[in-house]
């Protein structure tokens, strides 16, 4: 952990494991409630070091940091690979687009901007002139989660360091080391120490010390919604930025590129083994088209090779572990018994989870009203746009959907009628650009990522105001 500065260990220690075959990949030391006291007031100091550095030089930092990861993509990819569930080759793309994230963060940095403000516009206003600034924050505290241990982190560090912050990383437990490097390269860039600290330890234990504490002036969580609603409960006064889980709808209407959509959904359905906060789970398929789509779709579920993450030809690697899998597969089991038809995949073994595509699901299994985070896509025949959007709005969350068709006036119809964050015409749900608003509606959170996005939640804005009585 880095606190106050300085690296520290615990003889307390969490194993981190490699899901595949559960072996020790490495320890990280078990933090206590100490820790968060040292962590807040060591904050507070690397605040007052942040506010003070030009945005030049928080800049250049983050150029470097970006030019560091580059420099070792393998490393970082191999990091991702061994202690989350992502293959090498999903790994690989995590770490190309963490580079991104932090060159964004860097560009950024130099367009935090305010405006002037008309103050004679209104009576009351007179002789006054005067603008406002967006100011840092403050303490940002960062808590993300295990699927994307690399570049969620940098989608929090990146724009708090940009905004002048000083942070708090608390990454997942079973996913901490890709974090931890990312802070390594940071330090290595130059970044004083206690602008940035990362502190490794159980959610269940020193969640509730870090996010009631009151010097954080705003938390940035990722994560599932039942943890995002504790901290909602226990926060107090300070921002809060909650990216959340999903149940993705895709709408195929009959025009479609039904070759394109099916195989970019089935990468959308199975990448990082559906444990993808924007993977594919629902899709609605106009009724003339289903069965050739259906196939299709099958077909290519069929051809993913599934087994050691670090082959280079291995399509999907296993869930983050064995009792995930077993959720998993019990959803399946549990829509099976109600009336659902399994038309590939189904069973585990291990933590590896067949890559699963189910049709007939009924409105009450949980694998339908609920977000599985696991490789199974369910198939549904419909007769009309309206009865697609009923469908794919029925759900509690909302954060992307999708749609498939070379009719414009069908693309502008459902685009607007899908509630949700972010609609992908022609694309699955699991497109995503890192400079883009990316967030979600209903249960799937509050506030917007995307780096600019972020800059705007991680800073206040200042009014300077001058009465200038002879003017
Ligand atoms: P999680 O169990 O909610 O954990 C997320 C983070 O919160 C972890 O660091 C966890 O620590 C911490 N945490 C847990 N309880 C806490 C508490 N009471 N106070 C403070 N922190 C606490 O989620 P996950 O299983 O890692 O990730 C999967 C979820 O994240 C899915 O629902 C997915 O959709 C969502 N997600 C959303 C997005 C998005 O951008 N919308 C992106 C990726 C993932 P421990 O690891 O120590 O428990």
């Amino acid at each position: 952990m880095l606190l106050n500065g300085e690296w520290v260990d615990r003889n307390q220690k969490i194993e981190v494991r490699d899901p595949f075959d559960n072996s020790l990949i490495d320890t990280v030391p078990r933090a206590c409630l100490s820790d968060v006291e040292t962590v807040m007031a060591a904050a507070l100091k690397g605040f007052e070091i942040a506010r003070k550095m030009t945005v030049y030089d928080r800049a250049q930092i983050l150029f470097r940091t970006g030019r560091i990861v580059e420099s070792r993509l393998e490393e970082f990819a191999q990091v991702i690979a061994r202690e989350g569930s992502k293959t090498i080759r999903e790994a690989r793309k995590e770490s190309r687009r963490c580079v991104n994230t932090l060159t964004i963060s860097a560009e950024e940095a130099k367009r935090i901007q305010g405006e002037t403000i008309p103050f004679s516009s209104f009576p009351g206003g007179e002789k006054r002139r005067g603008y406002y600034e967006r100011v840092p924050i403050g303490v940002v505290l960062a808590i993300t989660p295990f699927n994307d241990p690399l570049n969620l982190v940098a989608h929090k560090l990146g724009p708090a360091v940009a905004a002048g912050n000083s942070v708090v990383l608390k990454p997942a437990t079973v996913t901490p080391l890709s974090g931890v490097k990312l802070v390594e390269a940071f330090l290595e860039a130059g970044l004083p120490p206690l602008v940035i600290q990362v502190l490794t330890g159980f959610g269940g234990e020193i969640g509730d010390a870090l996010v009631a504490d009151r010097r954080p002036r705003m938390i940035s969580f990722t994560g599932g919604v039942e943890a995002g609603l504790r901290i909602t409960k226990i926060a107090g006064l300070k921002k809060i930025g909650m990216e959340l889980g999903s149940n993705s709808p895709v709408i195929v209407w009959k025009d479609a590129d039904l070759e394109w959509a099916a195989e970019t959904c089935v990468s959308g359905a199975f990448w990082a083994a559906g444990q993808n906060c924007i993977g594919v789970q629902r899709i609605y398929i106009h009724q003339d088209v289903y069965e050739p789509f259906k196939a299709r779709f099958v077909e290519i579920t069929k051809g993913y090779r599934i087994g050691d993450k670090l082959k280079e030809d291995t399509d999907m690697g296993p869930l983050i572990n064995e009792g995930e899998a077993k959720r998993v597969e019990g959803w399946i089991r549990e829509a099976e018994k109600s009336g659902a038809r399994v038309l590939t995949g189904g069973y585990r073994t291990g933590a590896l989870l067949q890559p699963t595509v189910l049709e007939n699901v009924p409105k009450t299994a949980l694998i339908h009203q609920e977000e599985v985070f696991g490789p199974t896509v369910n198939l549904y025949p419909v007769e009309d746009a309206d009865a697609a959007l009923a469908e794919a709005n029925s759900i509690s969350y909302g954060l992307h959907a999708a749609l498939f068709t070379r009719d414009v006036d069908m693309a502008f119809k459902l685009a607007y009628g899908l509630d949700c964050g972010g609609v992908m015409i022609n694309d699955s749900t699991d497109y995503r650009l890192d400079s883009m608003p990316f967030g979600g509606i209903k249960n799937s959170g509050l506030g917007r990522e995307g780096i600019r996005f972020s800059l705007q939640e991680m800073t206040d804005p200042k009014v300077i105001c001058w009465y200038l009585p002879k003017s």
